[in-house]
Parts: C-alpha cells; structure tokens; sequence
C-alpha cells in the first residue's frame, strides 16, 4: 500500500491521538495474537532436549517438515518451561546446512573423505571389529583388551543399556562415557 504525504500526515495523528486517548494497550493480548499467527498450521510436538541427561521437556513445533518453532515445556516437572542455552539452540541441530547426514571413509593414505553408503560403512566397521576380536583374544580368560566403547551424554537410557550388552558380549570390561573423560 503506498500512502501519499497527506495521508501519511493523517494516519499518524489519527494513530497518536488513539493511543493518547488512554485506550488500553493489551500487551499480553498483542503478544498472544503474534505468536498465534507465527506458529499458524504447525504441528505441535511434545519431546525431549537430547544434550544432557537432565532431560527436560521441550515442544516443537513443524511446519512444511520444517522446524520453525522450538520452547521449553511449561508443564514438564524437569524444566518447567526454561532451557539452557544448549537445549535452546537444539534448532540448530535439526536445521543446519553443515550437518553431516551419511557417512564419509578415508581410505588408507587418502587425503580426502568419500562419501559411502550405510551398509558399506556398517560392514567395514563389523569387519574391523571381528579381525580385532579374533586376532586378539586371549583363550585363558575369554576376553580382549583390544575393544572398548566410548558412550556418549546424547546417549538415552535404552540405548546405553544396549551398548553396555554389546560390549560385554564383544568380551570386553572396557566401557566408557565421554563425560568422565
Ligand atoms: S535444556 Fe540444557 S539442562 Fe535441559 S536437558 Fe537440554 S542441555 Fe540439559
């Protein structure tokens, strides 16, 4: 819309003589229409920060397979709706143009890291895993010093469990979690 100066002049001492009547301005309501509008047709999903273990709530909120929206949960009992700074940059995670998402190999002597497929990956590292294993374990004891596992804080309940039977069954006490390092 343009305006010419007349109606430009109009406008604004129109504007200011509503606002110095002493007309409420309803701040919260202003602030509860804006967020409306900005989270219009998106998904709500209810879910939780993966960076610690302190596990508060969070909810987001999708739009177009697009996270547009991301706040802590008022009615979660961890956070009761705050965040640290890591958990509200948890956007960043999802929507980041540097986000590795396959997997890269650097072949013995290379230079450059190739991009190769999962099963590619899975395989050679299940390889390598059992030519440590058999080149390495010591019949005496039923063990090998040879393998360890370096869990991870992003790592949930289940899947530490999981990784702690891996370890064990691979013949190994050697498991770690990168918080204690
Ligand atoms: S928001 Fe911060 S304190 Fe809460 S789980 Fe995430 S990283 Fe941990």
């Amino acid at each position: 819309m343009t305006l010419s100066r007349r109606q430009f002049i109009k406008l604004s001492v129109s504007t200011i003589t509503v606002l110095s009547t002493g007309l409420p301005f309803e701040a919260e309501k202003a602030r509860a229409i804006g967020y409306n509008l900005k989270l219009r047709n998106a998904t709500e999903y209810p879910s939780i920060c993966h960076f610690c273990s302190g596990g508060c709530g969070i909810i987001l909120h999708v739009r177009d397979e697009k996270l547009i929206n991301l706040e802590g949960d008022p009615d979660h009992p961890t956070n009761k709706g705050s965040l640290c700074p890591k958990g509200a940059a948890l956007g960043q995670v999802r929507e980041n143009p540097n986000r590795i998402l396959n997997p890269l190999y650097r072949p013995p002597g290379g230079k450059e890291w190739q991009p190769i497929s999962w099963e590619a990956a899975i395989e050679k590292i299940a390889n390598k895993i059992k030519t440590v294993r058999d080149t390495t374990w010591m019949n005496e004891v039923s063990r090998t010093d040879s393998l360890g596992l370096l869990g991870s804080a992003e790592l949930d309940n289940e899947e530490c469990y999981i990784m702690t039977k891996f370890i064990r069954l691979m013949g190994s006490n050697y498991n770690e979690h990168q918080a204690r390092v």
